[in-house]
This record gives C-alpha cells, sequence and structure tokens, in this order.
C-alpha cells in the first residue's frame, strides 16, 4: 500500500455524517409508530384526550411520581409550573445562565427576574457553594437545570430550599430517565419539568412537553392553565392558556418510552466508548471529556460534551474531515440582547462564560455507527497532529 493510500485510511476525512440522525431510530420502530399514529387518525381524537391521559399515567409510573401533566413543549412546562406556583412581578427565581435560552426566559416570561448562579466548570450544573448568597428576600425559586443529561446535585439544593422555603422547579428537559441517588430527576422538586422537543432523549414528532408532580393540588392546577383556566368547559375559574399535548405527539411518545431504557444504555455506552477511544489515542489529556459522574449521579448523556481551549479551531477542523459537532451554548443567558435589561456584563460568572467558549458537544445518539464515532476520535487526534 502507498503511503499516500494508507494515511487515507486512517484519516478521518470522508462523507459527512449527521449530528444526530433520528431516521436511524425511526427505522427501528417504523411499525410500532406508524400503527399508534394510525389508531389516532382513526380516532379523530386530536387534542389532549385518552392518549395523552396514558402517556401521563405511563410517564408518572416510570418516573415514579404522583402525577404527569402533558403540555405543548418544554417551555410551556417550565412557564405553567412557574405561573402555577403564583410566580411572577417583583419575584426573583434562582437559575443557571449557561442552559438553554428557555430556563432564563420562561422566568422573564412571566414577569419575574432570573437571578443566576455560576456553574460548576465540571458538571456544567449550578455551583452549591454560591446559591445561598444568591437568596434575597425576593427569591420564590430556585430552578436547577440537569444540564446535558447529569443529574443537579438535589440533596444541598433541596436543604437549601426547605430552609428558605422556596420552590423547586426543576428543568429536566434534557434528563428524562436519569437518576440521582437512585430516584429519578424531576420527581425532586414540586415540579418537574420535561421536553419532548425531537432532539431530547425521549423524543415526539414534534412539540411536546409535561410536569411531573406529586401534589394533587398542583396537578389539578396545572391541567386548568392548559386549557385556559377551566376544568368545566367554557367556565373559567382562573387565566390560563393554551398549552395542550396533542394525541399524535402522545401516541408516539407512548411507543418510544417503551425503547428509552434501551436507547438510554445506547447512549452510555457511547460516552464510554468515547472514553476508551480518547485513552487510547492519548487524547485524554488533549481534550476534556466528561468523567464518568459518581455512583450518586447517572448521566444519560443528552448530549456528550468535550471541551477544549482550542475549541472554535478544532470544530472548523471537524468540519472540514466531515465529522460534525454542535457548540451548546454559545452565548450564555444572561449575555443575551434580549436579557440586557438586567445589567449584566462579561466576566459576571466566569465559569459559564468559559464553558460557552470551550464547550463542543460530540454525536451520541445510540445508532451512531462505530466506524463514525471512530472518525470523529481520528480526527480530533488529527487535529492534535495539525
Ligand atoms: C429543550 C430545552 C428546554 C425547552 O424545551 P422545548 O420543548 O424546546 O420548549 C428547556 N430547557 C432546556 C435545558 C432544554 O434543553
Amino acid at each position: 500500500m502507498s503511503s499516500s493510500a494508507k494515511h487515507a485510511e486512517n484519516s478521518a476525512a470522508g462523507a459527512p455524517f449527521d449530528f444526530l440522525d433520528l431516521r436511524a431510530q425511526f427505522a427501528t420502530i417504523r411499525e410500532e409508530v406508524m400503527q399508534a399514529v394510525s389508531q389516532v387518525f382513526e380516532s379523530q381524537y386530536f387534542i389532549l384526550g385518552p392518549e395523552v391521559k396514558f402517556l401521563e399515567d405511563e410517564v408518572a409510573a416510570k418516573l415514579g411520581s404522583k402525577f404527569a401533566v402533558g403540555c405543548a413543549s418544554g417551555t410551556d412546562a417550565l412557564i405553567l409550573s412557574l405561573l402555577c406556583a403564583g410566580i411572577g412581578k417583583d419575584d426573583e427565581v434562582i437559575t443557571t445562565p449557561f442552559s438553554f435560552i428557555a430556563t432564563g426566559g420562561s422566568i422573564a416570561y412571566v414577569g419575574a427576574k432570573p437571578v443566576f448562579v455560576d456553574i460548576d466548570p465540571v458538571t456544567y450544573n449550578i455551583n452549591l457553594a454560591l446559591l445561598e448568597a444568591a437568596i434575597t428576600p425576593r427569591t420564590r425559586a430556585i430552578m436547577p437545570v440537569h444540564l446535558f443529561g447529569l443529574p443537579a446535585d438535589m440533596d444541598p439544593i433541596l436543604a437549601i430550599a426547605r430552609a428558605h422555603n422556596l420552590v423547586i422547579i426543576e428543568d429536566a428537559a434534557q434528563a428524562i430517565g436519569s437518576r440521582y441517588a437512585g430516584r429519578f430527576t424531576g420527581t425532586f422538586g414540586d415540579y418537574g419539568c420535561f421536553s419532548f422537543f425531537p432532539s431530547k432523549n425521549l423524543g415526539g414528532a414534534g412539540d411536546g412537553g409535561m410536569i411531573t408532580t406529586d401534589d394533587p393540588a398542583i396537578a389539578e392546577k396545572l391541567q386548568m392553565l392548559r386549557v385556559h383556566g377551566s376544568k368545566k368547559r367554557y367556565f373559567h375559574e382562573i387565566i390560563g392558556t393554551n398549552s395542550r399535548l396533542h394525541a399524535l405527539q402522545a401516541a408516539v411518545l407512548r411507543v418510544k418510552l417503551r425503547h428509552l431504557d434501551a436507547w438510554q444504555q445506547g447512549r452510555q455506552n457511547r460516552a464510554d466508548r468515547y472514553r476508551r477511544l480518547f485513552e487510547s489515542a492519548g487524547l485524554s489529556s488533549f481534550i476534556t471529556a466528561p468523567a464518568r459522574p459518581p455512583a450518586k449521579f447517572e448521566h444519560v448523556y443528552n448530549q456528550f460534551t468535550i471541551r477544549s481551549t482550542r475549541r472554535d479551531d478544532l470544530k472548523t477542523f471537524l468540519h472540514a474531515a466531515g465529522v460534525p459537532s454542535e457548540i451548546y451554548y454559545p452565548l450564555c443567558i444572561h449575555l443575551q440582547k434580549a436579557f440586557a435589561y438586567l445589567g449584566h456584563a462579561p466576566g459576571d460568572f466566569p465559569e459559564s462564560e468559559k464553558a460557552s467558549r470551550e464547550v463542543l458537544s460530540l454525536p451520541a445518539y445510540p445508532e451512531l455507527p462505530d466506524s463514525h464515532q471512530n472518525r470523529v476520535v481520528q480526527a480530533i487526534a488529527d487535529f492534535r497532529s495539525a
């Protein structure tokens, strides 16, 4: 073999592939999904209804919460929870600035003030050493995010919330199925908020969301809020909105819920395989891969996120080699134009800002072919030697 042919064989270059290929997942469940969807069409029952109720009961049973209430999106799950808790003008809610915009956005959307606390640079979740100092007489709630699928450290958060009489609204949009101390995320707080956006670990065929709670009064109020504040149709007791889960989504999600454990195992296997491949390619100190978390925390890897001080060059290099990667998230919430009114400046949350400059998520979906994963690692190795 000529040396150039050998080089081509070893290099990561090749046809570009997808960061997330949901068609590969669909191919494994096509019959089940099409049959479930077809039944909804036969019933012509599209909004809420029995399919949604079945899904709510199945999610509640799976996660071990007393109630689950479907709604239109993960963002709405956060907004409805805030509204249900009566949080609005003059209230403050503590969360992190290194998250998807919906976290801080939902707080601002109900008229409350997002109060940011910096992250821990290893977990990307809220830094508990800084949490208590952010509490003021106006603080009403804490919104911990289980970012990328790794649970936030809930025991100390629960202790602080109890000591200060604060509501906990968990943003578990990226973390369905992850456990902390053996219990599912989303079942620790007063509200657990989930998203069924297609790229989440349990993704629908469009938008969808759900809120879990153990409190019957909260469940009842959420059920009213999502249908214009009514229990009995055309009689409205409170001001609500239209935020309903669709039967077609519920039908698809019920099928996919049955596969969630296997897919989660697949993601965890991908993560372990990345760690092994990085190790054997001698990349472990060149990039920082997510460490295997302590036993108390179960990571479900909605994203497998590495970091590098040369992140932007690395991303460009990978792209040229046909290897996809994504930046979650390139600009912290406190520095977004929409939040300029809060008066934050660069440097306010240094670990979050550093993360936004250094993180890079790699393809890690369960059906990712080994050969693609090998190319990702080879391309990073090529970048180091380039
Ligand atoms: C996806 C996501 C949301 C919002 O969910 P949607 O269903 O897209 O509205 C909220 N928070 C986090 C952390 C998310 O990743």
